[in-house]
């Protein structure tokens, strides 16, 4: 298919971007790796692009006054793999972005395209008109649907949120601004993603207006170990089918507290409160923890293709927990 017409703006300031962007049809350009896939196979469509590629004051990477990182919303992921205060400070951050697409995709992706990227459900990059894209049905409920959710549906829509970067940022309690015409608003990463059953047009709670300048990491604290698994169907690029983020605070070999997130599960990245709750105050034993990767699945509502998700989220939380026991 070919690249429907559009306008295109660069913008010089932020003030200019937000005033295109509360035009109809507008929509943020940043790397483009996602948006103009979308826009050729005809998703959805755009009146016109305000590419942010002028903004250099959302370009890099540096330590806040607290101790934190502040990741502007226009770094690449190359860059984030490469950062060494990521590598020593966030190490899940900085394996997250090196498994994201191909070093080509990480090249010209940034980060803030990576958080807000569009669901890769096949129905819906596809030529079906469904829930999501303001149709009557979800044609992945029975029909192919492998690599779909198994939590948080809402028995409505069941994508799984297709970015490695998201998880992380939500098991790190990073927070984003977001600018828009009334000012810079603080969001919580836990906080920006909407499930189907709040609304199942929307993948996050951003306005058409709003553009996502920075991200915060707070200052890792002492006890601090994280890491990122992924698992996907090749060894080449590809979306995670499964992949968990571990957060976890310890004091001696004692848990005392826990953030796991998985990807590839939900729509959403998808905190697992069950298997947080079985390991903290607790030692990571054996026992603990086929435990806590029990309670991570207990709730799973998995569809007729992708039960196997269930054990392969059960093995990867307990081989990822008896792993960052051992660091
Ligand atoms: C072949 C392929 C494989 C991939 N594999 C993976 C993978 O394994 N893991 C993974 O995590 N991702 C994967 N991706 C997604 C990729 O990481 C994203 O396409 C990329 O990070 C998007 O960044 P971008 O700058 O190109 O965004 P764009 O394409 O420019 O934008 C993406 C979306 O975000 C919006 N947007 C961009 N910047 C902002 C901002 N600052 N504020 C508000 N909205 C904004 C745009 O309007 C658009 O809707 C893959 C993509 C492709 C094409
Ligand atoms: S899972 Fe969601 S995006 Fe996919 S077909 Fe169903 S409603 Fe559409």
């Amino acid at each position: 298919m070919l690249m429907p017409n559009f306008a295109y703006v660069r913008v010089k300031s932020l003030k200019e971007g937000i005033q295109h962007l509360s035009s109809d049809g507008a929509r943020i350009h940043a790397g483009g790796t996602d948006l103009l896939g979308c826009l050729r196979d005809d998703i959805f469509g755009a009146k016109k692009l305000v590419s942010l590629s002028q903004l250099n004051d959302l370009r890099g990477i540096r330590l806040t006054k607290e101790g934190g990182l502040r990741i502007g919303a226009l770094t690449t992921l190359t860059e984030v793999v490469k950062n060494k205060m990521i590598q020593e400070r966030y190490p899940a951050l900085a394996k997250a972005a090196s498994e994201v697409a191909t070093p080509q995709l990480r090249n010209q992706g940034t980060m803030g395209g990576n958080i807000c990227q569009k669901p890769r459900c096949w129905y819906y990059r596809g030529e079906f008109h469904c829930l999501r894209k303001g149709g009557d049905r979800c044609y992945a409920s029975s029909g192919e649907n492998q690599f779909h959710s198994i939590f948080g549906s809402g028995g409505i829509c069941y994508i799984v949120h297709p970015s490695d970067i998201a998880p992380v940022l939500v098991a790190h309690e990073a927070v984003l601004q977001a600018a828009g015409p009334k000012g810079t608003r603080p969001i919580p990463l836990a906080k920006f993603y909407v499930l189907p059953s709040i609304d199942v047009q929307r993948e996050t709670v951003l306005k058409p207006n709003e553009i996502v300048t920075e991200i915060l990491l707070p200052p890792p604290v002492r006890g601090l170990r994280s890491s990122y698994r992924k698992v996907r169907t090749r060894r080449s690029w590809d979306f995670a089918v499964a992949g968990v983020v571990l957060a976890l605070k310890f004091n001696g070999d004692l848990v005392e507290k826990a953030r796991v997130v998985l990807s590839g599960a939900a729509p959403i990245p998808w905190r697992s409160k069950e298997a947080e709750g079985a390991i903290t105050g607790k030692r990571l034993e054996a026992q603990t923890v086929a435990q806590a990767a029990e309670a991570a699945v207990k709730n799973a509502e998995p569809l007729e293709q992708n039960g196997y998700k269930i054990a392969l989220f059960r093995s990867i939380i307990e081989e990822e927990l008896l792993a960052i026991a051992k660091v």
